[in-house]
């Protein structure tokens, strides 16, 4: 690997790695060592007294080597971290249009809330009685979620979207089996996201596709060829990865559950909908719920982020423990369960400081303001989709949801792909958009703007694009071939990083080159 400056990064580590003197700007550019390389044992950023003489009672679990601390001070230490922060791109920093993630703001006010000793500061094992606001704010956080999916039943629990769909999933098997069948399949449109079929498989079922007609949805006709009494579920993403709605959903609904199966939806996409449609009124029986996409709060950042999933009434005895209930007196949560639930899914009660956020997003804009979200959400992309339709070219050339799919065909003859102009966009300030995904479109590249973005950030993103376009129709090919040509980190042999990953730092060897 090389730097910017073309010199193998620090495989074996250079002086000038191990005591760096970083000033300005450079201190963004140079490699920054990890925190080991920098760190001198027998330094320490605090002082502590020597223990009083004691006996230990550990008998031979006690440790007799040295824990391996990395020995900085405090301004060494902050500075390290807040280098790393430095080469981050994130939503504080600029427009992240990265299709089906929904990189939207995360508001000051739920940070300001989050912090908050009283939810900051309390451990899972805290007496019921010491932490009722934590619970009311989940138990509120609750009747939100079920308010706008239009489902009775909400699992808080999960710790990602992957994790809410797995539970969601286990949900229909445990219905099915209470029901005494053991169904083998499970459909999944083509363009779904990769952990629908991931999910069906690591549950045992074997993954039917479903092919989408010309304008990029699924028709109920195409998914009754696949239903038989083998059918448990399909999984249906709305709207779906190409950012259109599934006209045919209430069709595909009834023609589940006429052969005794479920609806899955992958709900990943809500905040396309929020406040106009309640999945619950399209049939849905299970849904997860991306807190990090939907409800503004961080993607990762300090922990997992949650991904609760919504069950229909069937669904609703296998909710998996914990769950909160409350009455006017006393906020419970209920940790055993000797019904039909899954059991557990997690050790705790799921991400505190998410709820916190996600309630707070709720609260600060109401009901008509998460509607007015969604809407613009909607109207940026579509805003997006129009402004590139001339230099780049649509596969499905018709009004969008919360996000805009081009595809590759416009840079045909030109000698760059995708891959280069999502490479050349890092270039230009920008993170790309989603590419290659979803699988269906040629040399897919999806935009999600999200409502987060003003006009003028939208037009900026915008020009930004065009110029580019008319930069690779020109056939200016270095300028994408290579790119990025600016960034801390240039083009990865993506193949490689793939395929052989070092993960593990293995001391001051070559071999972390
Ligand atoms: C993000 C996403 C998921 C998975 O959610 P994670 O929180 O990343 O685990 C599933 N389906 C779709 C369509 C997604 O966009």
């Amino acid at each position: 690997m090389l730097n910017n400056q073309g010199r193998p990064t620090t495989g074996g580590v250079s002086e000038e790695a191990l005591h760096p003197t970083f000033t300005g700007n450079r201190a963004l550019q140079i490699e920054e060592p990890l925190i080991f390389e920098i760190g001198r044992p027998a330094n320490t950023g605090v002082d502590l007294d020597e223990p009083a003489q004691f006996e230990s009672k550990l008998s031979n679990l006690e440790r007799n080597a040295p824990i391996g601390l990395p020995g900085l001070s405090e301004p060494e230490t902050v500075r390290h971290f807040v280098r790393l922060s430095a080469k981050n791109y994130s939503i504080d920093a600029g427009i992240f249009p990265l299709g089906s993630c929904t990189m939207k703001h995360n508001a000051r006010l739920n940070e300001k809330m989050a912090r908050l000793p009283g939810f900051a500061d309390i451990h899972p094992l805290q007496p019921l009685f010491s932490v009722q606001g934590a619970i009311d704010v989940i138990q509120q956080l609750v009747v939100w979620l079920r308010e706008l999916t239009g489902m009775p039943a909400i699992a808080i629990t999960p710790k990602a979207g992957a994790h809410g769909e797995l539970c969601g999933m286990m949900a229909i098997k445990a219905a099915l089996a209470a029901r005494g069948e053991q169904r083998t399949t499970v459909l999944v449109p083509e363009s779904a996201h990769g952990t629908n079929p991931a999910t069906a498989a690591l549950l045992g079922y074997q993954i039917k596709s479903i092919v989408a007609r010309d304008d990029g949805t699924v028709s109920v006709e195409e998914v009754r060829k696949h239903l038989s009494s083998d059918v448990a579920a399909i999984m249906l993403t709305n709207p779906n990865t190409c950012g259109l709605f599934e006209r045919d959903v209430l069709a595909i609904a009834d023609a589940i559950h006429d052969v005794g199966a479920y609806f899955y939806a992958d709900g990943a996409n809500f905040n396309a909908m929020v406040g106009k449609v309640r999945p619950g009124d399209l049939g849905v029986d299970a849904m997860h719920i991306n807190l990090h996409k939907t409800f503004s709060t961080p993607h990762g950042g300090g922990g997992p982020v949650a991904g609760p999933f919504a069950l229909s009434e069937r669904l609703a005895p296998f909710v998996p423990v914990p769950y909160v209930t409350a009455d006017a007196n006393l906020a419970q949560l209920i940790e055993h369960s000797d019904g039909a639930s899954l059991g557990r899914m997690s050790a705790f009660h799921g991400q505190m400081g998410m709820y916190v956020r996600a309630l707070a997003y709720m609260l600060s804009h109401g009901n008509d303001g998460m509607k007015q979200a969604s809407e613009d959400a909607v109207l940026s992309a579509n805003y997006i989709r129009v402004s590139l339709s001339d230099v780049m070219s649509l596969p499905f050339d018709r009004t969008c949801m919360h996000e805009a799919l081009f595809d590759d065909r416009w840079l045909e003859g030109t000698g760059i792909t995708t891959l280069d102009f999502a490479k050349a966009m890092i270039d230009e300030g920008f993170h790309p958009m989603s590419i290659y995904f979803p699988l269906v479109v040629h040399g897919a590249m999806l935009i999600e703007p999200t409502e987060s973005e003003s006009k003028i950030s939208l037009d900026q993103f915008i020009g930004a694009l065009r110029e580019l376009a008319a930069a690779a129709k020109r056939g200016d090919k270095d300028r994408f071939v290579g790119a990025p040509y600016h960034a801390p980190r240039q083009r990865l042999d993506e193949t490689r990083a793939a395929r052989s990953p070092v993960l593990r730092w293995a001391g001051h060897s070559p071999a972390i080159s």
